[in-house]
């Protein structure tokens, strides 16, 4: 915000240049209580400072007053103070943050978990706080098995390492059982054996069960037969709310069950599992965080939670419940993509058509760029709807603002057309990049041969052309070199008859294939160049080139 007595004195200044020379202290005050509403409750005070710095800028001449205008590049828009970073988060103290994300190990990474990952991670880093990644494991039926890795690999690289540790919730089972036999000696906790669908009725109609009121040795003994003597499906533990709560939904909640599939990890060494809701506050609890940002769609489960720390006496962290980010015109469903995967409708994880971090990494996102739209889109309250073009649009614009100074530059010629220039053999130096000379240059010889794109030998035949850096003329199979003075034709890339293969795929799915020229062979896998007319592009693989087409 800017300063008060600064906004009064320029917007004094303007009104005294409209007025030759004469501010209105009146025609002030509804400007300033627009921008500084805070005033209202103190129009008094305001009123002082208008008058003393009206006075002020009266006493100057008008030429005076129009220097200062002009001078300070005075404007009647308020200036609006663009944010930037993440708005500060509440009782937030430097150095105590915990902040975590708990993705289920379902798949890796995909651009719907960048935004509280980063959101959290940014949040950590500007606090000094502690970062935790927590792998939610509870549910054997829904884990992939390598998924683990990645989550972790994809959450390193997304927020430049800004993840403290890394917790897996089916290592902290003892835990979990603790606290429930606690919760169930304080009678805050129960298992109920009750069919699901008649313990539905009952709480529907704001009625205990009649697990509810057993005594808690009852309870003790249960909690033991749930670990051998119950089958699946026949008990779970719930924890005691209001049975009254407004919402259906809270009222005596599940807190554990009993899964009898093999998990992926643990194997068969546990057979009751807690439910989201339980292992969510244990390990919030225990881990100490101070901070949970999650979606709006939390509300309720938030308000699950709460009864745990009130019957256990927890310290409550600061919850920030923020709007869901729906993104339109493009698939983010871990399941579905898995499914397609297995299908052989794409290639794995890092294949270039999903919106997943592997395939964004792939091409050549960087993570900055992905951390920038996270951060200027911030924790809002509200919920959005992302266009996929919207989307890539924005990352695409930042992220090439970061690769573009230091890309080199290499030429490409997609379906290549033989091209013969007489005589011509020579070796030209071709700088690395238009206004890095760091980036140094290179040298491309040349024996008569050459090859063009397909489609610039298609649409330029018989037309001026400049072949970049070689030479100029009419365009033609046996080229026609010739000055073409002051005409400015199209400039067209080429590489010598020799040059090694290379594809390039595509985000649509497509392959460009033609011919790179030979420096390309000296780029490292995961070098980002820009192809000249075609656009940024990651090399992917060696022998054969293969590269992937990030964004022009
Ligand atoms: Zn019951």
């Amino acid at each position: 915000m800017p300063d008060i007595r600064d906004r009064t004195r320029q917007l004094a200044l303007l009104n005294a240049k409209r007025f030759n020379g004469q501010a209105n202290p009146k025609a002030l005050l509804g400007s300033l209580l627009a921008e500084f509403p805070d005033y209202r409750k103190d129009i008094q005070e305001l009123q002082e400072i208008i008058n003393s710095i009206t006075q002020e800028i009266n006493s100057m001449t008008l030429d005076e007053q129009e220097k200062i205008i002009k001078n300070e590049h005075i404007t009647d828009r308020p200036k609006k103070e663009k944010r930037t970073g993440l708005p500060e988060l509440r009782n937030a103290i430097k150095g105590k943050v915990v902040m975590r994300i708990e993705p289920s190990p379902s798949g890796p990474l995909h651009i719907g978990h960048a935004f509280p990952l980063i959101l959290n991670s940014e949040y950590c880093r500007m606090y000094d706080g502690k970062m935790i990644l927590r792998i939610s494991d509870t549910n054997a039926d829904n884990i992939y098995t390598s998924a683990y890795k990645m989550i972790e690999e994809d959450a390193r690289w997304l927020t430049d390492d800004k993840i403290d540790s890394v917790i897996i919730q089916s290592d902290r089972m003892e835990l979990y059982y603790k606290t429930m036999k606690t919760l169930i000696e304080k009678k805050h906790a129960y298992v109920c054996t009750c069919r699901p669908e008649d313990f539905k009725k009952l709480i529907d109609t704001k009625t205990a069960c009649p697990c509810r009121n057993q005594n808690p040795e009852e309870n003790l003994k249960r909690w033991q037969m749930m670990f051998k003597e119950y089958k699946e499906g026949e008990a779970v533990v719930r924890v005691k709310t209001d049975i009254k709560h407004k919402n259906p939904a809270v009222r005596d909640w599940p807190a554990a069950r009993i899964n009898n599939g093999s998990h992926p990890r643990t194997k068969h060494r546990y057979r009751v599992w807690p439910l989201m809701n339980f292992a969510v506050a244990v390990d919030d609890h225990d881990l100490g965080l101070t901070h949970i940002i999650k979606g709006k769609d939390h509300i309720t489960n938030t308000e699950r939670q709460m009864y745990m720390y009130d019957y256990l006496n927890w310290t409550k962290p600061e919850f920030k419940h923020i709007g869901r980010i729906n993104f339109k015109g493009f698939e983010v469903s871990t399941s579905k993509t898995r499914k397609a995967i297995d299908d052989k409708v794409y290639d794995g994880w890092d294949d270039v058509r999903i919106p997943f971090i592997r395939a964004l990494r792939r091409r050549g996102f960087q993570p900055k760029a992905i951390q920038k739209i996270v951060i200027e889109t911030g924790p809002s309250k509200t919920d959005k709807t992302v266009e996929i073009t919207d989307f890539f649009k924005t990352v695409e614009k930042f992220n090439k603002d970061i690769i573009d100074p230091i890309s080199r530059r290499l030429f490409f010629t997609q379906d290549p057309t033989e091209i013969t220039i007489k005589d011509c053999r020579k070796t030209v130096e071709i700088e690395n990049h238009p206004d890095s000379r760091d980036l140094g240059t290179r040298k491309i010889t040349v024996n008569e041969t050459i090859c063009i794109a397909g489609k610039d030998y298609n649409n330029l035949k018989g037309q001026p052309v400049r072949l970049r850096k070689l030479t100029e003329g009419i365009l033609k199979k046996t080229f026609e070199i010739k000055d073409l003075k002051d005409q400015r034709p199209q400039v067209i890339q080429w590489v010598p008859k020799s040059s090694p293969k290379a594809t390039i795929l595509t985000p649509d799915g497509n392959k460009m294939t033609g011919l790179a020229e030979k420096e390309a062979e000296t780029l490292k896998e995961g070098d980002i160049i820009q192809f000249e007319r075609i656009g940024f592009c990651r090399l992917d693989k060696k022998s054969p080139l293969v590269f992937c087409f990030a964004h022009r």
